[in-house]
């Protein structure tokens, strides 16, 4: 029996003999069915007709997504790190290249996750690296489609997972959204893995937030705050997204302060 794939979001679902009849991470009011309707497909499948690309962002910082691309275009990263590499997201496939690339670059330690969107094969890529330990904020704890012992819902605002990388709990677009800060990142400045909870936006110099990106809803000024307030105190010059082309290469921690004072501008505007 397979584990069904959500073809929309990418969500990897629980062993079933059928696919399920819908997909609960796409029918909410911050994804959607696509008009051709729900459907799905198989790890199986998938390996037929896709494999991962990989892309060098810094020396010990790979990006490696589906190509072509898949569901949301979801792409993952690999910080390398001296007490062992942890894997920041995952996309819903994972094959055998995949695998033998990253064993030679010393494996996976942990795997954590931004938020539901970024679930897809997460507990595949756990298997695939020994049953190592998957971090997904408790807040989000009802999204999870196919439970797992490697699956650890952690608690709280923060979680450091190696020396200098720390899971911060940020809230917004999903109520256990997470950000990760590397401190050794962009040689030695910082970096802030952040999925899509703080948008690198279209021109690629400033952010946003949104509780619904497909849907455009917005979030309320508590929650920009909120963000602020965790990321201020951080040092980073770089931020990495939720997409291969998204990131801030420079000055990333001006142009969030500015992101989040722009919103909160506008918010407070009539
Ligand atoms: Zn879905």
């Amino acid at each position: 029996m397979p584990e069904f794939i959500c073809r929309t979001c990418g969500t990897q679902y629980a062993t079933t003999e059928s696919p399920p009849s819908r997909c609960a991470i796409c029918d909410e009011e911050r994804q959607y069915i696509p008009e051709t309707g729900q459907a799905w497909t198989t790890m199986e499948a998938l390996r037929l007709s896709y494999r991962i690309g990989y892309r060098q962002y810094e020396p010990a910082l790979l990006g490696l997504g589906m190509e072509p691309s898949f569901a949301i275009g979801q792409r993952a990263l690999l910080v390398r790190h001296p007490e062992g590499n942890i894997l920041w997201d995952a996309v819903s496939l994972v094959d055998d290249a995949a695998v033998t690339i990253v064993n030679a670059l010393g494996g996976v330690r942990a795997i954590a996750i931004s938020h539901p969107h970024y679930y897809s094969s997460m507990v595949e890529w756990s298997r695939a690296f020994g049953g190592v330990p998957v971090y997904v904020h408790a807040g989000d704890r009802q999204w999870c489609q196919r439970p797992d012992a490697a699956i650890r819902h952690w608690d709280g605002d923060r979680l450091t997972l190696a020396d200098g990388v720390t899971l911060l709990h940020a809230g917004g677009h999903f109520a256990g959204a997470t950000i990760l800060h590397w401190r050794d990142g962009s040689a030695g400045r910082g970096a802030l893995l952040t999925g899509d909870t703080i948008q690198v936006a279209g021109d690629r110099r400033t952010v946003s937030f949104m509780y619904s990106y497909p849907n455009f809803i917005p979030l309320p000024s508590s929650a920009i705050e909120r963000i602020g307030a965790l990321t201020a105190p951080l040092a980073f010059e770089t931020v990495y997204g939720a997409w291969w082309d998204k990131y801030i290469p420079a000055g990333a921690h001006a142009v969030v302060q500015r992101g989040i004072e722009r919103y909160l501008r506008v918010l407070s505007s009539r």
